[in-house]
């Protein structure tokens, strides 16, 4: 089967470099890949119905036979129609109409029964079916597949070249799923899965097909990430002797809450093990994992080791800089700032300093990944809200030592499902308390015609001593959508007594940095950004909330957004401005006017969107799913993850016969993610 993803495309007859091309889109180069393009739905022919049974507005097979087939008719404007009558067993009716389509005399014979796919309408009374498929009974299909079109590619052309390219699988063909696993799960070969899922002969066929594609997938993908996280685990992690917790907590100018202390604890325990610790702490936008964070590198580093700190944006580095910086540095660490915008003169300093253990914490973006940058005893890695990094960012900060505990912190709750497949075996701490005395935020929707008040609302907070953040979707002016920097000079005008910022994406580390000081030294009072300020940003006295053309936005990230206020102790507001009228995204905000808890919201994400983009390859660094579905094939994916450790604990690099097919499955689907 992997020999096949050698082979080109244009090995298929009919195929050129154009069609080659639009092959490519849909992500078939290889007559391998395009085995691996499943139809995305089936014409089920397998169970024709009456013409009183057919749904409406869905096309469906009907069973009937040929009446009378009358000669053609012109209208006006030169189409030719050609009107057949039909009646199935029951006697009812059915008229066909054809489009310019003379063949269709020779091709229809009265007494004759066919199979008819279409879409059954009522016309004046009549029952029609416009222009459709069909085959005489007894030579029908099946189900037919459709694949995924792209525009020049039709789905009847590329079931042509499958058929082709099933032609082409080997006689002998392993499979790369051991008989004995196929076995126990009941699972059916990939030859005939192969064949099955492109041309199956009906419902339960096709699913025996699907079973057994979808644990091969699973079984693959979690097989590369459990080798990806093997390469830590292997080696024995640097012990840490004792918890220095306690003397943590009375560095803190709060009390820490009784989550935040048992997400550190379960962190310190794995310390201690002996095993590298491999650890996601989720918890809510605002929960405090900072404080958690810097709870662990503490004791880290009173135990003689290092410790570092990886953040998704400039913005967030500099902030976890100071806020680290304000509660280590009493405790005699030394901290360390390391990003892209610093001078090569200042990063050599940096990288000196971390090379000889003279910085005990270093604080960083990816700037951090870059070879240069060596430990002198690293004992700890951090992420903070990991979904924004790749598989492949994560895996190599912890490469950068020898046992380096891991330690992964997210906002974005994600539903169990996602988690277990995302993270395999990585161990989860839930922070499921806010820091005591925290109002729940208040959100509105409004239309456009209400911002005046909104703006009146947020300068009555401006006036009382909070700061307010504005997002707007665009940068410049130009289009219809509200821009920063024009809005920020509007607003300027309308509220002169306010003091306005803009930030956004484009600018300079540098100015980001000033803007983002002055904002949280409180010299701003109303920021107008971007979604820069999304993930991590912290200023506890900012309280409204306000985003222009809400409707842009994910669910998800409205959360995220919403998560930049409610931080402090004063009652803060959301207000989500729309005019969109369109279904979706109205019951977007509806959600977020009706929910608080992240992980709510997550689920009804999960279930508006769907898993594919909730859980799309740019989000999470991993390879998009073909054929599997997390929402039903939750049992596919234990039981995938079982085999999956069992068969790496008895043979880690997969050398056996019976394995090297996976391996090279494995290769196959994490080549393109740039891992070998
Ligand atoms: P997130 O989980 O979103 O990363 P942060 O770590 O940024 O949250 O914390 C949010 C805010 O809550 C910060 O201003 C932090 O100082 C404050 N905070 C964290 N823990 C507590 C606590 N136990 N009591 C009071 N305030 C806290
Ligand atoms: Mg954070």
């Amino acid at each position: 089967m992997a020999s096949l993803f050698a082979k080109p495309i244009t090995e298929l007859k009919g195929v050129g470099k154009k069609r080659a091309e639009l092959y490519q889109k849909l992500g078939a180069p290889t007559v391998g890949a395009l085995l691996r393009l499943y139809p995305r739905a089936y014409e089920d022919w397998s169970s024709p119905c009456t013409v009183l049974q057919a749904p409406h507005d869905t096309a469906c097979a009907v069973r009937a036979t040929v009446e009378r087939v009358s000669a053609p008719v012109f209208t006006r404007s030169g189409v030719m129609l050609i009107h057949v009558q039909t009646a199935d067993a029951e006697g009812t009716p059915l008229e066909l109409v054809f489009f310019n389509n003379s063949y269709i005399q020779n091709l229809l014979s009265s007494g004759t029964c066919y199979i008819f796919y279409g879409k059954v309408t009522i016309n004046q009374g009549k029952q029609q079916m416009a222009s459709p498929i069909f085959a005489k009974e007894g030579q029908c299909p099946g189900l037919r597949p459709i694949y995924p079109q792209t525009k020049g590619l039709p789905s009847r052309t590329i079931a042509a070249a499958v058929q082709e390219a099933l032609q082409l699988l080997p006689d002998a063909m392993q499979d790369p799923i051991p008989q004995e696993i196929r076995q126990r799960y009941s699972l059916c070969e990939l030859r005939y899965a192969l064949e099955t899922i492109h041309q199956p002969e009906n419902q339960e066929s096709m699913e025996v097909a699907r079973a057994r594609l979808a644990f091969e997938e699973l079984l693959v993908l979690q097989l590369g990430l459990l080798t990806m996280k093997s390469r830590t685990r292997e080696k024995s992690a640097f012990v840490v002797q004792k918890s220095y917790l306690e003397e943590f907590w009375k560095l803190l100018p709060f009390t820490p809450t009784g989550a935040q202390r048992h997400a550190a604890e379960e962190a310190v325990q794995d310390m201690q093990s002996g095993w590298p610790m491999n650890r996601l702490i989720q918890g809510d936008v605002g929960s405090g994992k900072t404080a958690v964070a810097a709870a662990c590198c503490h004791t880290v580093i009173r135990s003689g080791m290092q410790a570092v700190l990886m953040a998704p944006t400039d913005i967030l580095a500099h902030q976890h800089f100071a806020s680290l910086s304000a509660m280590l540095q009493p405790a005699g660490i030394s901290v360390g700032l390391l990003t892209g915008s610093l001078k090569p003169k200042e990063k050599a300093a940096v990288k000196a300093d971390i090379a000889d253990g003279t910085l005990q914490l270093l604080v960083g973006t990816h700037a951090l990944l870059t070879p240069d940058v060596v430990f002198q005893n690293l004992g700890l890695v951090i992420t903070d809200e990991q979904h924004r990094f790749g598989v492949n960012q994560r895996t190599a900060l912890a490469e950068k030592s020898k046992g380096t505990h891991v330690l992964v912190m997210s906002a974005t709750p994600i539903p169990r499902t996602l988690a277990l497949m995302i993270y395999g075996d990585l161990d989860i701490s839930v922070i499921d308390e806010l820091p005591p005395g925290r109002q729940e935020i208040q959100t509105f929707c409004i239309d456009s015609s209400k911002r005046m008040r909104a703006l009146r609302f947020v300068k009555k907070h401006v006036h009382a001593g909070r700061q307010a953040y504005i997002i707007c979707p665009a940068i410049d002016a130009g289009n219809d959508k509200a821009s920063v920097t024009q809005y920020a000079q509007n607003l300027q005008r309308a509220l002169p007594d306010c003091r306005i910022g803009a930030l956004h994406g484009r600018m300079k580390p540098k100015e980001k940095d000033e803007i983002m000081e002055h904002f949280s030294g409180g010299k701003i009072d109303i920021l107008v950004s971007t979604t820069v300020v999304e993930v991590g940003v912290d200023v506890p006295n900012a309280v409204d909330m306000l985003i222009e053309n809400a409707e842009q936005y994910g669910l998800s990230q409205l959360h995220q957004l919403r998560g930049r206020v409610g931080r402090g102790s004063c009652q803060s507001y959301c207000i989500l401005i729309s005019d969109a009228q369109n279904e979706e995204a109205r019951a977007r905000m509806q959600v977020m006017c009706e929910t608080a808890d992240g992980f709510a919201i997550a689920e009804r994400d999960l279930k508006l969107r769907g898993p594919g983009d909730f859980f799309g390859s740019r989000q999470h660094g991993l390879p998009e799913l073909k054929i599997a579905d997390l929402n039903d094939d939750f049992s596919v994916l234990q039981n995938a993850q079982t085999v999956a450790k069992e068969m790496l604990a008895a043979d880690p690099p997969l050398e056996a016969p019976d394995h090297r097919g996976l391996r090279a499955e494995v290769r196959l689907l994490f080549q393109n993610l740039g891992e070998t």
